[in-house]
């Protein structure tokens, strides 16, 4: 007799489909086992669902599973639960998030295919040495290191280790990896980068450390790799073959059934929310998983998150149980001090100055002495706006609320956000004028001024100084920025000019000096996150000073920042490297305003081809809402809308609604809810294009 069997499909964001769909099927298939079944006129991959199909009136409708795909072992409970909280808690459907995170070729994988891929693999891993013999090709531990490993190797839960740059941390995952292998030959571990461009200097790392694991029990994930290749490294995982998994933040959702410890390097980067589609926090979504399956989390960074800072605070009282344990490592290893901070009053240099006289005496003589120089800007291109100076007219995207960028090494107009890419005007587009000059500057303006700059300063051995730069544009061709990179390594750029992108992770030996030219922007920002945000950053950057012991113990090292506000609370902090300084600070701050961690935030967003068209529906979602909200008396506020910050891009309105509560409890209790409402909604307001929830947004 037929059973009847619950089955999730990806369903695209926002269909009504958003519930598991009934099937029928001859055997009994259990809860994660992966099917094919006809949808409408198409075949799709199905995923079966915990829980009772009703044999509703009319079964004989109820179309039957075509075939169970038997050589994957079944989606285990805690994975399937994983998802539905996932699911549940960024208000998205069990379906999209459950067969998004599967590998995309899984889908069109003949089961042929899969016997091969396994079998294969069956006879890998008995080749691969016993787990036990996990070579600890490693050096002694500081006292430190030691410490932290005892407290972890004690402890069950969520740690945050806050480790300055180069105190060992890494080294502290890879330990206490082997540990836990070594005590449970099964156990599997899972190491988390925030950027792609980091997982290659990881994974070679951990491959050194365990070779004696063999080649296949270290897998990779991240969205730069090939649909074979991530198939591959996902059925590794689910066997448990793979005993290590590193990758980036998709990497959080993949099954990994004797999952006992997860390492959020960096935890604090913004780069583990997921900004499109399912947002959702790869960290947040480690500490759950932690849980569920038992597993430890270890969160790292040298400047943690205002959010895991405050977790893991010293307990008031009995009733303030901290959520997670704090460990710390102060010391830098076989290195001199921390880079001593150089601020440089802007307000006292000659207007329009780009590059101190101070800094650049600084930058000469450690070029001089054959040592290297970090140079940060956060904008690329060479000018964000091109101007009319007899009419006023700027360079305005037509398609955006935004300038278009000049970018000067193909003279053309560029719009970082829609991409819109037109050659530099010869004259004014609005009065013919000639004179069309270029406001502020970026990357490109300030390599082309260094080179000026420094045309007559001579390296070490005579010859001239050589500058490079690292942006989005300079590494737009596939390798290129690993190529750029290693020439830094090299030795063969003298000056490095960047964006963010150079700040983080790289180790860049001979960089002695790095320095901020203008980071004041993000002081008086309207996103309460900007100083959060910009002191990790510098920090980070700093960090990049004064790897090598021998440079930094002779001369030190240094980070400057120009600025027009060298006596913020912000810069005194970072002189100090008084990390808990800075937090303590803003949470205060954060406390007093009610802003998160001590509220909990959701947007709603809507895109449509007017800005009163999608304000309207939010601001009808917020009349819905506020019913909801009276007649169950929770302690949810809901704004009006707003234009979003960048309000227009490529023709589109783009509109936002912020909900915040103090309760977490609360705002979920009230999305959850308001969610029916918003398709009913969206059905009457046509306009609408697009239009989504954020939970705990990062950028609001
Ligand atoms: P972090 O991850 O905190 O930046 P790493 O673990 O990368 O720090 O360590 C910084 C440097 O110190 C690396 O070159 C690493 O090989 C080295 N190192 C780490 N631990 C030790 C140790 N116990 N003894 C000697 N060198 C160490
Ligand atoms: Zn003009
Ligand atoms: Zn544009």
């Amino acid at each position: 007799m037929a059973t009847f069997l619950q089955v999730l499909v990806a369903t695209p964001a926002h269909s009504r489909l958003s519930g598991p769909l009934t099937y029928q099927s001859e055997v009994q298939l259990p809860p994660g086992t992966l099917v094919r079944v006809p949808l409408g006129s198409r075949e799709t991959l199905g995923l079966v669902w915990p829980g009772e199909a009703a044999p509703a009136a009319g079964a004989m409708q109820i179309k039957p599973v075509r075939e169970a795909l038997s050589e994957i072992a079944p989606l285990d409970a805690h994975w399937l639960e994983l998802m539905a909280f996932a699911a549940s808690y960024y208000q998205r459907s069990a379906g999209e998030f459950a067969l998004g995170s599967l590998p995309p070729s899984l889908r069109d994988v003949s089961r042929q295919q899969l016997q091969r891929k396994l079998a294969k693999r069956d006879k890998a891993s008995n080749t691969v040495d016993a787990p036990r013999t996990v070579a600890l090709a490693a050096p002694a531990l500081t006292a430190e290191q030691a410490q932290v490993l005892q407290q972890l190797s004690r402890g069950t839960g969520t740690f945050l280790l806050h480790g300055n740059t180069g105190s060992g941390k890494t080294e502290v995952y890879l330990r206490r990896a082997a540990e836990v292998m070594a005590q449970d030959p099964q156990a599997q571990v899972m190491m988390l980068v925030p950027e792609i461009n980091l997982t290659p200097q990881l994974e070679e790392r951990v491959r050194k450390r365990f070779a004696a694991l063999g080649e296949h029990a270290i897998v990779s994930m991240h969205s730069g790799m090939t649909p074979a290749q991530r198939l591959n490294s996902w059925l590794s995982a689910h066997t448990g073959q793979a005993r290590l998994v590193l990758g980036t933040r998709l990497a959080v959702l993949a099954s990994v059934p004797h999952l006992k410890l997860i390492v959020v390097d960096e935890e604090h980067d913004p780069s583990y929310k997921q900004q499109e589609g399912a947002r959702y926090s790869a960290r947040d979504l480690a500490v759950y998983r932690g849980r569920l399956q038992s597993a430890q989390v270890l969160l790292g960074s040298a400047t943690p998150s205002l959010e895991s800072w405050h977790h893991s605070r010293s307990p008031t009282d009995a009733n303030d149980a901290p959520r997670y344990v704090r460990l710390s490592m102060p010391s830098r290893i076989g290195q001199g001090s921390l880079p001593q901070l150089r601020r440089v009053d802007m307000g006292k240099q000659p207007r329009r100055t780009l590059v101190s006289a101070p800094l650049l005496a600084a930058m000469r003589e450690r070029l001089g002495r054959g040592e290297q120089v970090l140079v940060l800007l956060n904008r690329r291109g060479y000018a964000p706006v091109l101007h009319c100076t007899s009419c006023g007219w700027k360079s305005e995207c037509p398609h955006c609320s935004a300038f278009r960028v000049f970018h000067k090494s193909d003279r053309s107009l560029r719009c970082h956000h829609c991409s819109l890419t037109q050659p530099v005007p010869r004259a004014c587009p609005a009065c013919g004028n000639q004179d069309i000059g270029a406001l502020g500057h970026g990357t490109e303006k300030i390599e082309e001024h260094l080179a000026e700059l420094l045309q007559d300063t001579r390296r070490a051995d005579g010859s001239p100084v050589r500058i490079a730069r690292i942006d989005a544009d300079s590494t737009r061709a596939k390798g290129e920025l690993v190529r750029q990179l290693a020439q830094v390594h090299d030795g063969d750029v003298d000056v490095l000019v960047g964006t963010q992108m150079v700040a983080k992770g790289h180790d860049f030996r001979r960089v002695t000096l790095v320095a901020a030219l203008n980071p004041d922007g993000a002081l008086f920002s309207a996103d309460f996150r900007a100083p959060e945000r910009l002191f990790a950053l510098l920090s980070q950057a700093a960090g990049r000073a004064g790897r090598d012991a021998q440079l930094s113990t002779s001369h030190g090292c240094e980070m400057w920042v120009q600025t027009f506000h060298p006596a913020h609370p912000l810069f005194e902090c970072l002189k100090q490297h008084d990390v808990a300084g800075f937090a303590e600070q803003q949470l205060t701050e954060r406390r007093q305003a009610g802003l998160p961690p001590f509220s909990f935030q959701a947007l709603l967003r809507a895109e449509a081809r007017t800005q009163e068209a999608a304000q309207a529906f939010l601001n009808a979602a917020r009349d819905t809402g506020q019913h909801g909200l009276a007649s169950q008396g929770q302690a949810v506020t809901v704004y009006p809308a707003v234009p979003m910050g960048l309000q227009r891009v490529a023709n589109v309105e783009r509109a936002q609604m912020l909900i915040e509560s103090t309760s977490r409890r609360a705002l979920q209790s009230f999305l959850n809810h308001w969610q029916e409402d918003l398709h009913a909604l969206r059905d009457r307001h046509k306009s609408v294009s697009r239009w989504a929830i954020d939970v705990d947004p990062l950028v609001i």
